[in-house]
């Protein structure tokens, strides 16, 4: 059996008047991610880690945020996008294993939803899809509340 194992990191910033989009989740928050898709700060990470199984490079390669073509996309279809990729190499998902860091909101109630969306998109199981969070104790960027960033790991397997 052939695997390969990839792995990807995002961050964003928060800011004013936009919404908080994680995992393809609206989430309720007084600020968002800012970017020039959605900012889905989640899904980029997953995106990168299948990229990176394959030495395939990462999402700005594919949607380069100079073409206006993705400004403002939605990255449940650039999710479909990469597993279209991913598959027409002849690979499938077997795991997706990320980590949300946020101080706030708390996201614990919105992880479900999350990988429903996300195996929904891959066509995976929930067990083939894991989204935790975490905080960064107050500390840095992140701890401040100024940004959300994403780590994410997955295995790949020749089909
Ligand atoms: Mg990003």
């Amino acid at each position: 059996m052939q695997i390969r194992i990839g792995n990807g990191y995002d961050i964003h910033r928060l800011g004013e008047n936009r919404p908080l989009i994680m995992g393809g989740v609206h989430i309720p928050y007084e600020v968002g991610l800012v970017g020039h898709s959605d900012a889905d700060v989640v899904t980029h990470s997953l995106m990168d880690a299948m990229l990176g199984a394959l030495s395939l490079g990462d999402i700005g390669h594919y949607f380069p945020p100079s073409d206006p073509k993705w400004a403002d996309a939605n990255s449940m279809d650039l999710l479909t996008e990469v597993k279209g990729v991913i598959s027409a190499q002849g690979w499938s998902v077997s795991n997706l294993d990320a980590v949300v860091v946020a101080e706030k909101p708390k996201l614990k109630p919105y992880l479900k939803a999350m990988r429903d969306r996300v195996a929904d998109i891959l066509e995976l199981q929930l067990d083939q899809v894991s989204i935790k969070a975490t905080t960064n104790e107050k500390m840095d960027a992140v701890g401040r509340k100024e940004a959300i960033c994403c780590y994410a790991v997955t295995l790949l397997v020749k089909n």
